[in-house]
């Protein structure tokens, strides 16, 4: 299924379903050949390999993930400083929750879609200051929805000058658990 839709001042948007699995060996195809990146996934090996897949590509993506009662979303840029690899770092060595595992709060997913698509737009129409933030929300503590700016690591193997990332290795995409 194919829809489009027009937003005023910008072009056309075009948003295309693929019946299929991102896998290592698709990533950077499938990454380059959209403009923007929305990425929900609900494990790590999936994000880590869309957000380096867009760096390699060139690519911005609006991450988000949700948990129990909390959740986050975030902007990347193609090119700019930081980068998902600067706050996360690397796949857990443990395996983390995941909301198949621990369960998740079902509004709160909505929440962090609704935060997910502001920061599409925003990318889309080119507003400033989407990207290098990210927004949290804590729904069983309450309280407002908390935006705090994020800091590129000097060392980050993604973005920094030091960054090593030439390839997708799809060994580096499979959770390693600890001994
Ligand atoms: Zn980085």
């Amino acid at each position: 299924m194919i829809e489009e839709a027009r937003l005023a001042g910008a072009a056309s948007l075009m948003a295309s379903a693929i019946d299929g699995r991102l896998v290592p060996s698709n990533a950077r195809a499938l990454v380059a050949a959209h403009d923007l990146v929305i990425e929900g996934a609900d494990n790590f090996a999936t994000k880590f390999l869309v957000a380096d897949a867009a760096r390699l590509e060139r690519r911005a993506v609006v991450h988000a993930g949700v948990v129990r009662w909390a959740g986050y979303a975030l902007a990347t840029g193609p090119e700019s400083r930081p980068c998902y690899r600067c706050l996360f770092e690397d796949l857990p060595r443990e395996q983390p929750d995941t909301c198949a595992i621990a369960g998740v709060v079902g509004p709160l997913v909505a929440l962090v879609g609704a935060l997910q698509a502001e920061l599409a737009l925003a990318i889309l129409l080119r507003r400033p200051g989407a990207h290098g933030r990210m927004s949290h929300v804590d729904a069983l503590r309450g309280g407002p929805i908390r935006t705090r700016p994020l800091r590129a690591r000097a060392d980050c193997p993604t973005c920094s000058d030091v960054a090593s990332l030439t390839a997708i290795e799809p060994t580096h995409y499979v959770h390693t658990p600890c001994d």
